[in-house]
């Protein structure tokens, strides 16, 4: 047991909800997120802002602070970059029909794998990808999880390396913003950008001074899934770059994939309030 006076404010800045390709609504997840000792949550569903009402609603109720975010993914021709957006002005109109032609090109994209997947002799139909979506986001996710519940492979995992992941037969790539793009439209909307776990982009190097230049503000070190050693590392890289060190737990719901469990997360208080001041000074 923690002594009472020494209690953490847990920290835990990348959890989805319903409204993309998270398993619990968005009080449901801000419940969890009480019961779990988070005293700081950032609700950051890829694509769209449609959890967040509820979600600060809901931590009103329950006592904790919700940071209204976003998980941005953007074109890269190899790996994957998703640009975290903090404290954004979510009723911001540009970003709101940003997002919407967004969702339209995921629509889009969907009924293609569907297709692909049907000629594969997967029988899925495409309303039931969008009613397991539920109008929220669709994402490969859902994909992986109806192919998974009707028994053609055991797993979400074994789904994305037989048939979702890049190169893989049903995989059909959008349209998207760029890395820089995606930065913009979160500094556009009054927020500051963070780059998610970096270790998916597949050259960091070069990609990182351009972000930098066009006004990142952090770097996703404290990361779920990451070891020990490489946190430390995209900490002491934050720090030489100026950047805001921050981190979540990326969590989609229980049992998504080990080392993401709501909360599980040790995230200074500092850079929740760094964030906040660099958000201030973004935007209109
Ligand atoms: P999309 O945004 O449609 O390209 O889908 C990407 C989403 O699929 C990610 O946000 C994850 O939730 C999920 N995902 C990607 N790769 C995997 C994987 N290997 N296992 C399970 N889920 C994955
Ligand atoms: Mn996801
Ligand atoms: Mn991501
Ligand atoms: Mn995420």
């Amino acid at each position: 047991m923690e002594e009472a006076g020494r209690r953490r404010r847990r920290v835990d800045l990348h959890t989805h909800t319903t409204a993309s390709d998270g398993q619990l609504r968005p009080a449901e997840l801000v419940a969890l997120a009480a019961q779990r000792g988070v005293a700081v949550l950032g609700v950051t569903d890829h694509d769209t802002t449609a959890g967040l009402d509820e979600a600060v609603t809901a931590g009103q109720r329950v006592g904790i602070e919700i940071v209204p975010g976003i998980e941005l993914s953007t074109a890269v021709e190899a790996g994957e970059v998703h640009i975290l957006g903090y404290f954004i002005d979510f009723h911001d109109r540009p970003l709101q029909e940003a997002l919407r032609s967004f969702q339209e090109r995921r629509i889009e994209r969907a009924r293609a794998m569907v297709s692909r997947l049907q000629a594969l002799g997967i029988r899925i139909a495409f309303d039931d990808v969008l009613a397991l979506a539920g109008g929220g986001t669709i994402s490969r996710a859902h994909l992986a999880r109806l192919i998974t519940e009707r028994g053609y492979t055991s797993s979400l995992e074994e789904a994305f390396a037989r048939y979702l992941a890049r190169g893989r037969p049903a995989y059909v790539p959008h349209e998207r913003p760029t890395p820089v793009e995606a930065v913009q439209l979160v500094q556009a909307a009054g927020g500051a950008a963070v780059l998610a776990h970096p270790h998916t982009a597949s050259d960091l190097a070069r990609l990182l001074p351009e972000l930098i230049a066009a006004g990142l503000a952090g770097l996703e070190a404290w990361y779920g899934e990451y070891s020990e050693d490489q946190r430390r590392s995209l900490v002491e890289l934050a720090e030489v770059h100026g950047l805001i060190p921050t981190g979540g737990s990326d969590y989609h719901g229980e049992g998504f994939r080990e080392g993401r469990e709501l909360g599980s997360v040790d995230v200074p208080p500092e850079s929740v309030e760094r964030l906040r001041r660099a958000a201030s000074r973004t935007g209109r």
